[in-house]
């Protein structure tokens, strides 16, 4: 199945209402949308999210370029053509905009393979289950009062979800602590409630709060500081009953086998268009299993759905709806698990008219121009016929022919005829005597 061409394409899509946490404020939700062409006619679909529509010129062109390597490949060879691009990459570096777009064209590939074998990529990678458990967590923002939070989360369980979680966040641990409190006293003790201080706190103030928080019955603490805070993570990790969760940043195996190594984690949560796509997705869940660790994924709610279909210690899928609008298929839900879908490829595909709704201008230097042709290399034949050309020139004798042609009896008659050519005037200009040659004056450089 040979790689034809690669298509990228950005859309902004709004949102109900701004998302407020300890340190997002989200208007629109702005997606890369990648489409690998093959002469199988199918076409995997990859994408990429980002809180901020101005982030995707970069990840577009990132995107579209990186592609131009895969054209004329075979999109079956995903492992090998992963390889490829992350060696591509060694460039930029192995994180940020580099791996988001190796990401969307690791997932594109995957879904290209699933549609061309008519298979779910879930099967492909060896299927574990058909549906997981969900929770949501499109809501109980850190912008809601109280009573706005306890209403939401009713809403969440008359919507059968068994799942939810919570932003953490406010000036006062107390505050937060009361607002947990309030949507378990809600939920009963039997609902998985999650809380997400989206890496907010500073270890002293997380590890107050988390102590506070244990009678709460907190399924997971999420970033409860700055990811780069691997140490604090694992202080947290170590003092706390209640799991810490992280990984959302974290880029390829690479940025998870620290936290493993530092015990800063007991949930992982890789994130699709960080990890480095379906490929190092599963490879960051084989080496979470190693450790009995369990793994979430971090958003891309749908596509992450065939990872928690392959991987048996896939623990919860996050469902957001924010990505809903963009795609002609939906989530089921039965009794808040979320099926894993049997459609082939990675199961969604996008909506040509959301697409017209949504579409944004593209970006200057994304769009998918063949590769520059390079000059035409010298075949090995050829190589060896000039080499051979050579050598027969080197063997022949220098002689250098002193003897001229015998000239045309006309030309003959006619150079007889013209008179004899003036003598050329010397080419060099004789230097007067005592006169300071040009060159060794003095300013002789000034213009
Ligand atoms: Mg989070």
């Amino acid at each position: 199945m040979k790689i034809t061409g690669i298509r990228t394409m950005t859309a902004d899509v709004p949102l109900e209402e701004p998302v407020i946490t300890a340190i997002h404020d989200v208007r629109s939700i702005g997606y890369v949308l990648v489409f690998v062409d093959t002469d199988a006619e199918v076409t995997g679909e990859g994408h990429l999210f980002s809180i901020s529509a101005k982030h995707m010129e970069p990840l577009e062109t990132m995107t579209a370029g990186l592609g131009r390597s895969l054209v004329g490949e075979d999109a079956h060879r995903v492992e090998g053509l992963w390889h490829k691009l992350w060696g591509e990459v060694n460039f930029f570096g192995h994180k940020g905009v580099s791996l988001f777009a190796l990401s969307a064209l690791d997932m594109a590939l995957w879904d290209a393979r699933g549609k061309a074998l008519g298979q779910p990529v879930h099967r492909l990678l060896g299927s574990c289950r058909d549906a997981v458990p969900a929770y949501n967590s499109g809501g109980l923002w850190l912008s809601r009062s109280q009573d706005e939070l306890i209403a939401e989360a009713k809403e969440f369980l008359k919507q059968g979800f068994r799942a939810m979680k919570m932003r953490l966040g406010k000036p006062s641990w107390r505050e937060d602590v009361e607002r947990a409190e309030a949507v378990r006293d809600a939920v009963g003790p039997d609902i998985r409630l999650m809380a997400d201080a989206n890496q907010g706190l500073d270890v002293r103030h997380a590890l107050r709060l988390g102590r506070a928080l244990e009678p709460v019955g907190l399924d997971w603490f999420e970033e409860p500081v700055p990811a780069y805070d691997v140490a604090g993570h694992a202080a947290l990790a170590a003092a706390l009953d209640t799991p810490i969760a992280t990984g959302e940043t974290e880029y390829a195996r690479y940025g998870f086998r620290p936290l493993i190594e530092a015990k800063a984690a007991d949930v992982l949560m890789p994130d699709l268009g960080r990890v480095g796509g379906v490929t190092e997705f599963m490879r960051v869940g084989h080496m979470a299993q190693a450790w009995d660790l369990p793994v979430s994924p971090h958003l891309y709610s749908e596509p992450s759905l065939q990872l928690c279909g392959a991987l048996q210690n896939c623990d919860m899928l996050e469902y957001m709806p924010w990505s809903a609008p963009l795609f002609r298929e939906r989530i089921e839900f039965e009794d808040g698990m979320a099926r894993i879908p049997d459609r082939p490829g990675l199961g969604f595909t996008v909506d040509p008219d959301a697409l017209e709704t949504f579409r944004t201008a593209p970006a200057a230097g994304a769009a998918a121009k063949p590769a520059p042709k390079r000059p035409a290399r010298r075949t090995a034949a050829k190589k060896d016929e000039t080499a051979a050309a050579k050598t027969e020139a080197k063997a022949k004798p220098r002689t250098r022919t002193t003897a001229k042609a015998e000239p045309k009896p006309e030309k003959q008659a006619a150079a007889k005829a013209a008179p004899e050519p003036a003598p050329k005037p010397a080419r060099r200009r004789k230097r007067e005597p005592g006169r300071t040659p040009w060159y060794l004056r003095r300013g002789s450089g000034d213009a």
